[in-house]
């Protein structure tokens, strides 16, 4: 008996474990997944300029309202990972597992909303920022394209030349191949909702740096907070990074849904600049789109 009660409470640690080692992993506000991250983002907004503010969250909608919330009325957070770890599909890829679904729960302690009222009040906010070093050369901020009433988000890295220049995202050759990949999941160009991890351009294409990341990372969040996805499909590994932290590279990745604070499905493939230069990689970008069909019970 005793034994028993001492290999339960042991399984019930070790599930413990696994579940705060997950937030960390994910990036869940209030379980910081590196120590020095706080002080160091807190260092460059001193150095920098005032962050966006937020106020804290209301009390969270039941998860039995409207599956689609009208964009001007932000949805609250509602409910907290079921599992501890990821879904791993790779094992099976002719049957695509679904995403996690999340259980009702109430929501998570340290979650924030955006003080703007509507996501067009938070795309001005955008127009005029220079927290980071990359408003200098920016001709202007590129900030979303699409309605979201899909539920459907496609996060990728940054505005490139085209989009920098239109002020739109995915507008150049990926984006038009991303178009292909949204026509091909049965979704409707406008039915989706596209941004960028950072909303201006980084000079010659490059990466957009850590610090300019975390600059950015309030705007990103309050777009999701406003857009509540079912599921954001993460383009490339610098996505995958601003999303979740994880930096073990978009090869290892992709494939594999993990939560993106704690309760949105994230599917992380490659991003279409990568297809357009191997275009034998498509072949596992729609596997990646297939189990987010699956996910969103558009698929068997
Ligand atoms: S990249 Fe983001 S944080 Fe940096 S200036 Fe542009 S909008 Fe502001």
């Amino acid at each position: 008996m005793e034994d028993d009660v001492a290999h339960e409470l042991l399984e019930i640690v070790r599930e413990l474990r696994a579940h705060v080692e997950w937030h960390g992993v994910s990036g869940t506000i209030g379980l910081p997944r590196d120590p020095g991250a706080k002080a160091r983002v807190e260092a460059f907004w001193r150095e920098h300029a005032a962050p966006p503010a937020f106020e804290e969250a209301p009390p969270a909608p039941s998860r039995d309202a409207p599956r689609r919330a009208p964009l001007e009325a932000v949805a609250a957070p509602s409910a907290a990972p079921s599992p501890a770890a990821p879904l791993d599909r790779k094992d099976s890829p002719a049957r695509p597992v679904r995403a996690p679904r999340v259980s009702p729960a109430p929501s998570p302690a340290a979650v924030h909303l955006p003080k703007y009222g509507s996501l067009d009040e938070l795309k001005e906010a955008v127009r005029s920022c220079t927290a980071c070093a990359l408003h200098e050369q920016r001709t202007q901020t590129v900030f979303a394209r699409g309605t979201g009433s899909s539920r459907v988000c496609f996060v990728g890295e940054g505005p490139g030349a085209e989009e920098d220049a239109q002020g739109e995202p995915f507008v150049g050759a990926a984006g038009q191949l991303l178009d292909k990949m949204i026509a091909a999941m049965g979704l409707g160009r406008d039915e989706v909702y596209i941004c960028n991890i950072v909303k201006c351009r980084p000079p010659n294409n490059r990466r957009p740096e850590p610090p300019e990341i975390a600059a950015c990372s309030g705007y990103l969040r309050a777009q999701l907070q406003f857009l509540d996805p079912e599921v954001i499909i993460a383009l490339g590994g610098t996505a995958v990074s601003g999303l979740l932290g994880l930096t073990e590279g978009i090869t290892r990745l992709r494939g594999t849904f993990r939560l993106y604070q704690g309760r949105i499905p994230v599917m992380p493939t490659f991003h279409p600049a990568y297809l357009l230069r191997n275009p034998g990689a498509k072949r596992e970008v729609w596997a990646d789109l297939k189990a987010v069909l699956a996910h969103l019970g558009r698929v068997s």
